[in-house]
């Protein structure tokens, strides 16, 4: 979803319906964009112009069409797999059939105060109501099941359907993330998502948005935007604190280190970048002082060097040249004719063996495997 987001909006509902405070929290703390999101929307745009021509909901000349898609295509960000990605998408919403509705906007005050969320596109069947959401993002899988943005999503849909005199028994909620595993579905009946809406939504956006409730940190803190000035997540780390004065760690210990270690690291790198803007606007921090990083030695003009070693006599030598990485070339080429070309030549070489949770989605590995790895670097 591109655009604006409400107080309590959808895409956080799975950090406010937990811990309620954490939306008034961060609303004091400002957005920053990233390369990722600005290629995120960029993606978004061309999926819905795409959509709207497909669906025959285009509102315009050729010639409008064809100037919007010269925009996106112009972008610097844009790229032929970008293309096809939204094309495939295109194609798994109107597989779906039903009325769609593109980047519809839809009015959640019935259960979120203020609450409004703006769903990729909703295709309208008499029984089903079908609510696709386009992810652009390559890095973190997204499911659909229980999926808490999804399901704010489908209550929108729902109530607008029956404002239109249908009357469906299926919210079918669908996160299309091409470029991390594929589609994601998930089906809930009405009667399930009304009662979860009743139950848990309208109760906890009513603290939510008056800011109130406890502070519970958890695995959903992990895009907080307060993170790092959170003192319930900092106080998260407490266990850590008690291991002191011992000789020998123990394995609770190193359970306790392999729990909290990531999360630890992750979250002292996010006060450090904090701390750098906080003293770039002037304000500081006692004991703290910005210095330069370390700066590395770099020629002023690559041209002029190359004179300079030819008429030293250097004639090799001067150039390394090397294969872009495979997923670059995958978007040079796009993933079709990736496909096509190099059926042959991709091999998979497995990750080296890491360790995870218990719980983690991904098969245990044995000895073997990671045998296999050394074998094969
Ligand atoms: S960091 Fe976690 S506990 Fe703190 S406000 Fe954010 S979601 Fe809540």
């Amino acid at each position: 979803m591109a655009g604006t987001h409400a107080i309590l909006s959808p895409s956080a509902a799975y950090r406010w319906l937990v811990c309620t405070p954490s939306a008034r929290f961060e609303e004091q703390i400002p957005e920053d964009e990233s390369v990722y999101a600005a290629e995120g929307t960029l993606a978004h745009e061309l999926a819905a112009l795409l959509l709207s021509a497909r669906a025959g909901l285009f509102k315009g000349p050729q010639k409008t069409f064809n100037a919007m898609l010269g925009k996106i295509t112009a972008s610097e960000l844009y790229s032929p797999e970008m293309l096809e990605h939204c094309e495939a998408y295109v194609g798994f919403v109107l597989e779906k059939g039903g009325d769609v509705l593109i980047e519809h906007s839809y009015d959640l005050t019935k259960y979120i105060p203020l609450g409004y969320g703006t769903a990729d596109a909703t295709s309208l069947t008499p029984k089903v109501i079908h609510v696709t959401d386009f992810k652009y993002g390559a890095g973190v899988r997204v499911a659909a099941t229980a999926n808490k943005q999804m399901m704010c999503y489908g209550l929108g849909a729902y109530e607008a359907a029956v404002k239109k005199g249908l009357k469906p028994e299926t919210v079918s909620l669908s996160i299309f993330q091409p470029r991390a595993g594929g589609p994601s579905s998930w089906d809930i009946s009405v009667t399930d998502l009304l009662k979860w809406a009743e139950e848990e939504v309208s109760p906890k956006a009513k603290l939510a948005i008056a800011g109130m409730g406890d502070f519970i940190p958890g695995k959903h803190c992990q895009f907080c935007k307060a993170r790092t000035s959170c003192k319930a997540y900092y106080d998260r780390f407490a266990d850590v604190k008690t291991i002191k004065d011992k000789r020998v760690m123990t394995d609770a210990d190193l359970v306790t280190v392999l729990t909290y270690g990531p999360l630890v690291a992750s979250w002292v790198k996010k006060v450090e970048e904090d701390a750098v803007k906080r003293l770039e606007g002037n304000k500081p921090l006692e004991g703290f002082k910005l210095v330069a990083g370390r700066g590395k030695r770099s020629f002023k003009s690559e041209d002029d060097v190359v004179d300079i070693l030819l008429g030293e006599g250097f004639e090799n030598d001067i150039f390394d040249s090397s294969i872009k990485p495979l997923t670059a070339i995958e978007k040079m080429v796009g993933p079709k004719r990736f496909k096509e070309l190099f059926a042959d030549q991709v091999i998979n070489v497995p990750g080296k063996p890491q360790i995870a949770p218990i719980d983690d989605d991904r098969p245990a590995i044995g000895a073997s495997a990671a045998d296999e790895y050394d074998d094969l670097i």
